[in-house]
């Protein structure tokens, strides 16, 4: 099992966090653990962003998830 979602990065050693998929936290993944769009993991990521960033507008906010993403397994780019 991966230590952090390949898809977002969150710690997958906690239990809320677990879901169907053992490479992906349940929230990157649908209820099968298939893994859920680019797009609706951006949005997921962007929210959580804004969490702790509440100055940022939500172009920025997706734009950082777009930069976050490109360093992920799951959605890294050649
Ligand atoms: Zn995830």
């Amino acid at each position: 099992m991966s230590k952090f979602c390949e898809s977002c990065g969150a710690p997958l050693s906690s239990p809320e966090m677990q879901g169907p998929s053992s490479k992906y936290c349940k929230y990157c993944t649908d209820a099968a653990g298939k893994l859920k769009p680019r797009a609706e993991v951006q949005r997921g990521i962007a929210e959580w962003l804004k969490t702790w960033q509440p100055g940022i507008t939500q172009e920025q906010a997706i734009k950082r998830a777009d930069h976050y993403m490109k360093a992920m397994p799951a959605w890294a780019e050649d």
